[in-house]
């Protein structure tokens, strides 16, 4: 079976791991902090805190920004649950906002609509979560701009694009929100087994950010609110967890972080190979890239133009063949955990549909030409046969 996705690790970041494991640190010691200025120095973001997965850095990044009980966090239908979960840790209500039928990110058009009704129904978001679906980064600018006017959080899940831009600037610089997240999970575009990181250019949702990562506990005198006991000292001062990550994945992401643009390339040529091979066929749409923007290409979702119907026996014959295509994304609004707090089918129908109408290809840089050619060769067989 070709995968859909995968790690590419290589002898460098065997050898990266194999350090770690011979020294005296296997977890919060100095790969870490050298994996997180690695990170903020790529982005152009002012600082960087690993976590054990994206999840988590989500979950501290709801908590930094201040959302709590009471609150309410609007993201796309179109992504992973836990770009929703996050906010329901905190105490918080989960709201989505549909999205645009081609990128499939969180349109700014029903935002700017459904913020409008919230302010007058008194009930404005705390948080917006934009997801950039495929590694295609949102309009963050324009979100960011209708953060100002509302005066709502904007947490960036970039969990599919570490090393896309937009407008010329890393994904992950926050230049237009508060806080970045990304995954490192092995399907991701770069991988420390499991891990995430929050991104920011705040100081201080940095602090938080680190502070909540380890218990809540602190070191430094400053932050105390007694006087230390003695040079064995730390204070608890709010409840925190162990989202920590370990050395041991610090420093295969650091050794990852360094393989990115030979990722990238591979992935674009894969993307534009897919692009000439593909483009003449009426039945299916392909992913789009706007001139504003460098996808992370961590997916490349194809789109059934005619009868949705179609979209199993073709998902079924592509699997039988070999083709180990998924679907990105089932709604996070018609999970049963979340239709029993009251979303229903028909609510946001772009998503349901371009839902019902998707398959993602196989997109990793591991893909030979030979992978590639069969990939498409099978694809079109089906499509001539069954839609
Ligand atoms: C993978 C993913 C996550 C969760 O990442 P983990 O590192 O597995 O916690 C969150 N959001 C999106 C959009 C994802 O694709």
């Amino acid at each position: 079976m070709i995968p859909y996705g995968r790690q590419d690790i290589s002898p460098a970041d065997c050898d990266a791991v194999r350090a770690v494991l011979e020294s005296d640190w296997l977890t919060q010691g100095p790969a870490v902090p050298r994996f997180e200025a690695l990170l903020a120095e790529r982005c152009g973001a002012s600082a960087a805190v690993a976590v054990n997965s994206a999840t988590a850095a989500l979950h501290l990044a709801c908590l930094a920004v201040g959302v709590g009980p009471g609150d309410v966090v609007w993201t796309s239908p179109n992504t992973f649950v836990a770009s929703a979960n996050c906010a329901r840790y905190c105490g918080a209500d989960v709201d989505f906002v549909d999205v645009e039928p081609d990128t499939r990110n969180l349109s700014v058009a029903a935002l700017a609509d459904k913020l409008a009704r919230a302010k007058t129904a008194g009930r404005l978001p705390k948080a917006v979560i934009p997801v950039h679906f495929g590694g295609h980064s949102c309009d963050i600018a324009a979100i960011g701009e209708l953060a100002a006017a509302y005066g709502f959080k904007v947490i960036e899940d970039a969990s599919h694009a570490v090393g896309g831009s937009y407008r010329d600037r890393p994904v992950g610089s926050c230049r237009w929100s508060d806080v970045t997240v990304f995954s490192f999970h092995p399907v991701k575009i770069i991988t420390t087994g499991e891990g995430g990181a929050a991104l920011t250019r705040d100081a201080a949702l940095a602090n938080r950010m680190a502070r909540l990562r380890s218990h809540g506990i602190v070191r430094d005198e400053a932050e105390m609110e007694g006087p230390p006991h003695g040079p064995w000292y730390y204070e608890q001062v709010e409840l925190g967890f162990n989202y920590r990550l370990t050395d041991i994945q610090a420093a295969l992401g650091a050794s990852q972080l360094g393989r990115l643009d030979d990722f990238l390339a591979a992935r674009r040529r894969i993307v534009a190979a897919y692009g000439e091979a593909l483009g003449d066929l009426s039945a299916i749409a392909l992913p789009v890239e706007r001139p504003e923007v460098r996808s992370g290409w961590h997916l490349y979702p194809i789109q059934l133009t005619g009868d949705p119907s179609r979209r199993l026996p073709l998902f079924q014959r592509l699997r039988e063949r070999g083709i180990g295509v998924q679907v990105h994304y089932i709604p996070v609004h018609l999970q049963p955990d979340y239709r029993r707090l009251g979303f229903a089918a028909g609510m946001f129908p772009v998503a349901e549909d371009t839902y019902a109408r998707t398959v993602s290809l196989p997109l990793h840089p591991r893909l030979t030409e030979g992978d590639v050619a069969r990939v498409v060769e099978v694809l079109r067989e089906a499509i001539a046969e069954l839609c």
